[in-house]
């Protein structure tokens, strides 16, 4: 049973850790940037909403976000613990889980953030070519990230959570850090 979130800078690899992690630990792997890329495919109106904020690098609004994990999180699988990545991204997110999981007595564990020098993330993305990876947007997204996103590690270093690895070099050396460093 283990509550984990992932943080990390748009390009660091965290989808890649994040989905080898839920795999090895047994929880499921919870994105909210595939939900909403899901949504969208299917057309839902929370998709086609999201998709008017993420095609242009723009956070989606924090209610819409907020509503949708908390619902997730209530689904039967979540009870034996999951991998959040892509959420929280926002400091109201952050603290809106912290409200959902207070209420629930269910606390995190570990708030893993993985670090990657920001010309290598750009290589990294560019190098992609997701349908939102235009230039244009990889640049909004890391400036989102910047003033949004990148003030969590302070928010959860503060509570003792947070565990920093860094993210450069292949999948399979970064894994092995990871699951060094969160002890598991
Ligand atoms: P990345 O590859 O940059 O980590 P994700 O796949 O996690 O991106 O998310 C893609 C897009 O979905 C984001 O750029 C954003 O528009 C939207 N999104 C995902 N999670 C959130 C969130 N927690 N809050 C607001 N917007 C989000």
């Amino acid at each position: 049973m283990v509550r984990i979130v992932f943080l990390g800078p748009p390009g660091a690899g965290k989808g890649t850790q994040a989905v080898r992690l839920a795999e090895y630990l047994g929880v499921p792997h919870l994105s909210t940037g595939e939900m909403f890329r899901m949504a969208a495919e299917r057309k839902t109106s929370i998709g086609l909403l999201a998709q008017e904020y993420f095609s242009t690098g723009r956070l989606v609004p924090d209610e819409v976000v907020i509503g949708v994990v908390q619902e997730r999180l209530s689904d039967p699988d979540c009870s034996g613990g999951y991998l959040l990545d892509g959420f929280p991204r926002t400091l109201a997110q952050a603290k809106a889980l912290d409200a959902i999981l207070d209420q629930k007595e269910t606390p995190l564990d570990r708030v893993i953030e993985l670090t990657v020098a920001e010309e290598i993330l750009i290589q990294r993305m560019l190098a992609r070519g997701r349908a939102d990876d235009t230039r244009q947007a990889v640049a909004k997204r890391f400036e989102e990230y910047a003033m949004q996103t990148k003030p969590l590690s302070e928010y959860y270093l503060e509570r003792g959570w947070l565990v920093t690895v860094n993210g450069e070099g292949t999948p399979d050396e970064v894994f092995d850090r990871v699951k060094r460093t969160v002890g598991f």
